[in-house]
């Protein structure tokens, strides 16, 4: 694939040229012909010119036309996914679903009046008087994606944004941009008027950098890791920011759970997208009572996650991004183990391609529990009571979700109300939700503003009330 960057609609011209490498095999998936400097000061003049307004039929038309373009591509989109970023391609079609219904909902919100009204002579200090709100666009955004969704994570940010008419600058991963691209050019195709979209790629320090610094932006949308958000936090000055930052979400199984559900939420959550989601497992913690009732079928059940050729469709579970990110979970288990973790199964490493990795007894303070560990690992711990699964569950620094297996209701209320996390699922993976119910963590997970279609059209507008004799 020859792919270019696109400052509003019009492809970038450079000698720069970014080779985009398959984690799995080190072909070269495709090229993008990145940005410069200029093209980002091109492209925010562009954003701000604007064009023809766009009404809420435009909207839901250009959105609507996307989720069709992307249903009859589903397959290139897939296949892109899987080739530029490792994952296996059943998670790749799993995700152009995804992207369907965040296209879908954003269609369906953008119809939606989103005004209130107050009648104001409800007190004895009211009046005759009724005050309306509206919502207006922002000028202009800038969005900045991480590697591990690269189609979900881009239109989570694009759809809500162009719902409610607010231009972008888009900021991909350097480490899976062809996607976005491809969903770039798919917009345009959608009827998307090109100054509401620009697409860059290139130097950190020439590109990112200046565009969260920007005063003529009025918010910078950000999903990545703690390292760079708060990077973004300290820099960002006077505008609106969103940060959706990194996990380390615990599965926590009591000692009534049904063990079967147990078994296939530590599976799923622990395993799936590689276990590079924020909201993947990355804490099993259960009753001491029964580890070892968990473990017997749990270990059976980790066996059928097989890794591999990312193409196969067989294959459950693909590379991590690319080799380094496999060596890291490398050495954090083997510092694991150097403090007396035991490795149930897998471990085994080659290049990007890590095995699905059980490993039991680890530490309380070990790195893979206190920091985000982004791969097929699944750390086993024990705690003795619902006091101890709790203080365990919040002692890391990490705020985003949480997955609680039990059927006894009172457990699940002091879980709802006691966890310092954003979201609580009894039953469920911590990652459970859909792609318009508010999602977003606090802690260093994030600033406690929600994402999500519905959530994410309010941070890209301005709320203006006016008020009338009634
Ligand atoms: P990352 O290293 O933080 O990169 C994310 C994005 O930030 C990339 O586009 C990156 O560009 C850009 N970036 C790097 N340095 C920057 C700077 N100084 N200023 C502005 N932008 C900069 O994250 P990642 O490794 O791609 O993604 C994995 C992380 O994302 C994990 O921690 C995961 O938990 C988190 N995540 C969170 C959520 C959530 O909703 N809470 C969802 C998904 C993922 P380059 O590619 O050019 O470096």
């Amino acid at each position: 694939m020859t792919m270019t960057c696109y400052v509003a609609g019009t492809p970038v011209q450079s000698d720069s040229i970014l080779e985009v490498k398959s984690p799995y095999d080190n072909r070269v998936v495709g090229t993008v012909t990145l940005a410069n400097a200029s093209h980002v000061e091109q492209a925010i003049q562009a954003g701000l010119k604007g064009g023809k307004a766009l009404t809420r039929y435009d909207r839901f038309s250009i959105l609507d036309k996307a989720r069709q373009l992307l249903v009859a591509r589903k397959d290139q989109f897939a296949q892109t996914i899987s080739a530029e970023s490792g994952l296996a391609i059943r998670e790749a079609n799993y995700e152009t679903g995804r992207a369907h219904d965040v296209l879908l909902f954003a269609a369906m919100e953008s119809l939606k009046d989103d005004g209130q009204i107050f009648s104001c002579d409800i007190s004895p200090q009211g009046k005759a008087r009724k005050i309306f709100t509206l919502r207006e666009p922002l000028a202009l955004a800038a969005c900045i994606t991480p590697f591990n969704h690269p189609l979900n994570q881009v239109v989570h940010k694009l759809a809500p944004a162009l719902a409610v008419g607010t231009p972008v600058i888009l900021k991909p991963s350097e480490k899976t941009p062809l996607t976005a691209i491809l969903l770039t050019e798919l917009l345009y195709e959608a009827g998307l008027p090109h100054y509401m979209l620009s697409t860059l790629l290139g130097p950190t320090n020439e590109i990112a950098e200046p565009l969260v610094k920007d005063p003529r932006i009025d918010i910078v949308s950000f999903t990545g890791s703690v390292a760079v958000g708060k990077r973004i936090a300290a820099s960002v000055g006077y505008k609106k920011v969103i940060l959706e930052l990194g996990g380390n979400d615990p599965l926590i199984i009591m000692e009534d759970a049904d063990m079967d559900t147990a078994v296939h939420l530590a599976a799923e959550g622990s395993f799936r997208n590689s276990g590079q989601r924020c909201t993947a497992v990355k804490r099993i913690l259960i009753h001491e009572k029964i580890k070892d009732v968990f473990l017997e079928k749990f270990l059976q059940k980790a066996k059928t996650y097989n890794c591999g050729d990312p193409a196969d469709p067989e294959t459950r579970v693909g590379t991590v991004i690319d080799e380094p990110a496999a060596i890291y979970l490398e050495t954090v288990v083997n510092k694991a183990v150097e403090q007396g973790a035991k490795v149930l199964l897998g471990g085994k490493r080659r290049g990007a391609l890590l095995e699905p990795t059980v490993i039991d007894n680890v530490p309380r303070d070990a790195e893979m529990i206190v920091h985000e560990s982004f791969g097929p690992l699944a750390p086993i711990l024990t705690f003795k009571d619902i006091d101890d699964a709790i203080a365990l569950s919040n002692a890391t620094a990490y705020g985003l979700s949480s997955g609680i297996v039990t059927h006894n209701m009172d457990y699940a209320l002091r879980f709802i109300k006691e966890l310092k996390v954003g979201t609580v699922n009894i039953n469920e993976v911590p990652g459970y939700r859909i792609e318009s119910s508010p999602f977003g963590g606090i802690k260093d997970s994030g600033l406690g503003i929600k994402e999500g279609v519905i959530e994410a059209m309010k941070c890209f507008t301005y709320v203006k009330t006016f008020s009338l004799p009634w």
